[in-house]
């Protein structure tokens, strides 16, 4: 049966992984981004062994963009370090660079990327800002981090607490660059952690996912939550030196950590956070993207819009442990006290780290 391509809503590592994955098959699907290609995304920028191998069977060699090699995971809480060798090489990458590098993969193989802004869905018919409607047989909605208005996720509006996103870029410094090199770093606080890794400009992306509340208490100012948990912490005060309190913050509200899609309409298929929210300190959330898009096509070119629910179905299967696992780490991680025993553990038994680091991978 003769099937017309589908609308891929969003140009993240979701949206571009499947253009290029159609693409690959011999189907060129529209791909609609609102972003420029100048922005960065809320990210931390790291790149697991594992996320590095989907991206190489895609075509994009992560390294070769110039990346910041990293080996070791170094956790921070109540004043100890707890250094863990990861499972495999892993990569620090500005989100703009992999985000350009995937969006120009997929234009190579033969996908139409346009830049533009969808405005909101209907079921499968958008608006985009313009006012220009487009409908289609098949939805790809890859939207990540922002919800579509009339497909959004169901807002945690129970959540008393809710939790928020927040990354800035701080800029090369010796003293930074010297402490984190070759690490991905993980500063745990009440209710909340900060990650630090080195990007391809010698910048570190500095990343934090951090409750409503704890905000807040910092007068709802992210610069002054940085200060006050440099004050608070020699090591990450070491690695702030020099912190510019007006240092621009990106910030993303109500990050429904744990979130899965166990069905979709007809003919939408959810990628990427659209699919599966896990907590960010497992360093997943781009596989989770990439392994959706991956199963998606597959779907879809074997059963067309009629494959969106036995998809959503077995992706929102296969996402569970890892939800789960990561889950577990974050509310662990939240509650630095409790934290310290299980870290203890985690650094000192061999082979603890590297199971751990396999059971939040998807
Ligand atoms: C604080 C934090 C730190 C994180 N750190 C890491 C990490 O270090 N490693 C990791 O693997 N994961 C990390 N993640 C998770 C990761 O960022 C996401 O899981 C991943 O980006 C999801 O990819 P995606 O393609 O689904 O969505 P996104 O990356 O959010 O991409 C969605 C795209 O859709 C576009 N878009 C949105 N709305 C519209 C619209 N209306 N019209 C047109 N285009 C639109 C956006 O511009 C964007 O380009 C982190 C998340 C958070 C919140």
């Amino acid at each position: 049966m003769r099937r017309t391509p589908p609308l891929i809503a969003g140009g993240g590592p979701a949206g571009a992984a499947a253009a290029i994955a159609l693409a690959r098959a011999g189907v060129r699907a529209t791909l609609l981004e609102k972003g420029d290609g100048t922005g960065d995304a809320i990210c931390g920028g790291f790149l697991s062994w594992a996320t590095l191998d989907r991206l190489g069977h895609l075509g994009i060699d992560a390294p070769a963009l110039g990346g910041h090699a990293v080996s070791r995971l170094a956790l921070f809480l109540g004043g100890r370090e707890h250094v863990l060798t990861l499972p495999g090489p892993a990569l620090g990458l500005s989100r703009r660079r992999l985000d350009s590098a995937l969006l120009a993969r997929a234009a190579a193989q033969g996908a139409e990327v346009r830049r533009v802004a969808i405005r909101s869905a209907e079921g499968r018919a958008l608006t985009l800002v313009s006012g220009e409607r487009l409908s289609c047989e098949t939805l790809f909605l890859a939207t990540g981090k922002h919800d579509l208005r009339g497909l959004a996720r169901p807002k945690d509006a129970a959540s008393p607490d809710p939790e928020l996103g927040l990354r800035c870029r701080l800029p090369p410094a010796s003293q930074s660059a010297r402490l984190i090199a070759d690490r991905i770093e993980l500063h745990l606080f009440d209710r909340g952690y900060l990650g630090l890794v080195l990007q391809e400009d010698g910048s570190a992306n500095a990343c934090l996912a951090v409750r409503k509340s704890r905000l807040a208490e910092a007068g709802g100012d992210p610069a002054t939550l940085m200060t006050q948990l440099a004050d608070a912490a020699p090591a990450l005060a070491d690695r702030l030196a020099g912190f510019d309190a007006a240092t621009r913050f990106d910030a993303i509200g109500h990050v429904p950590y744990g979130w899965r899609a166990r069905s979709s309409g007809p003919g939408i298929f959810r990628l990427g956070d659209q699919a599966a929210v896990i907590p960010s300190l497992a360093g997943e959330g781009i596989g989770i993207a990439l392994a959706s898009a991956d199963l998606a096509v597959r779907h879809w070119l074997s059963q067309g819009p009629e494959g969106a629910a036995a998809y959503q179905r077995q992706f929102a299967r296969a996402a569970r442990r890892p939800l789960a696992m990561a889950g577990l780490l974050k509310a662990l991680a939240a509650r630095p006290a409790l934290a310290a025993l299980p870290a203890a553990l985690i650094a000192s038994v061999p082979g603890t780290a590297a199971l751990m680091a396999r059971l939040t991978r998807i």
